[in-house]
C-alpha cells in the first residue's frame, strides 16, 4: 500500500523533531562545539572559585606549560609553609573560553580597546598557550610579588597582581612590568 502524502510529512516532521532534540538542544556529553557550556575540558574555573595549585588531575593545571607548573608548584608549596593560602584562580584556558571572556569584556568595558586593557583575546592570551596563572589570594600574591623571582616567576603586568608568567631564570630579576595586556 502507497504511503499517502500526508503520512509521509507527518514522517518527515517526527524526523525532524528528533534530529533537533539529538543535536540542538543538549550537547552531547564532552562536546566542545561552540554552543556547549564552558566546562573543566575548557579550564573553566566558575567565578569566587579556587583550585589547589596541585591538582594536577584538571586541564587548567594540567594543560599549563610544564615548566609553569613545576616553577608554581615549588613556589606554592613555599608559601603554604610559610604560612599562606596560595590557590589558582586560573590557569590554562581554551580559547573558546578566553574568547567567551574577551566578548564578555567587550560588552562590559563597551569598546574592543577598552576590554583589552584587562582580558587579551584569544589568539594572543599567554592562558591560552599554558604560560600563565592567576594566584590568589591577595596575600598569596604579594608573596608571589616579593618572592616569586626565586622561582623565575613575575608579575608581568602592573593591573594584575595575580597573574605570573615564568619570565625570568630562578633567582634572576623580573622583566620591567608592562601596563596591562593591551
Ligand atoms: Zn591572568
Amino acid at each position: 500500500m502507497p504511503t499517502s502524502p500526508s503520512r509521509s510529512r507527518y514522517r518527515a516532521a517526527a524526523l525532524l523533531l528528533v534530529l533537533a532534540a539529538l543535536t540542538g538542544c543538549a550537547p552531547a556529553p564532552g562536546s566542545t562545539g561552540p554552543s556547549a557550556p564552558l566546562g573543566p575540558d575548557d579550564g573553566f574555573i566558575e567565578s569566587g572559585e579556587h583550585v589547589s595549585p596541585f591538582a594536577d588531575d584538571l586541564p587548567a593545571i594540567a594543560n599549563l606549560d610544564p615548566a609553569l607548573r613545576e616553577a608554581m608548584q615549588r613556589a606554592a608549596q613555599d608559601a603554604i609553609a610559610d604560612g599562606f593560602d596560595f590557590v589558582v584562580t586560573s590557569g590554562w584556558r581554551s580559547e573558546r573560553y578566553q574568547q567567551s571572556l574577551f566578548d564578555d569584556a567587550v560588552r562590559d568595558y563597551g569598546s574592543v580597546e577598552e576590554a583589552r586593557r584587562w582580558v587579551a583575546p584569544a589568539d594572543v592570551s599567554s592562558h591560552v598557550t599554558g604560560n600563565a596563572v592567576d594566584i590568589g589570594f591577595t596575600d598569596a600574591d604579594s608573596w608571589l610579588s616579593q618572592h616569586g623571582a626565586d622561582y623565575g616567576l613575575c608579575q608581568t603586568y602592573a593591573n594584575e597582581m595575580w597573574h605570573f608568567e615564568l619570565a625570568t631564570t630562578p633567582g634572576g630579576e623580573c622583566p620591567a612590568q608592562r601596563n596591562d595586556p593591551s
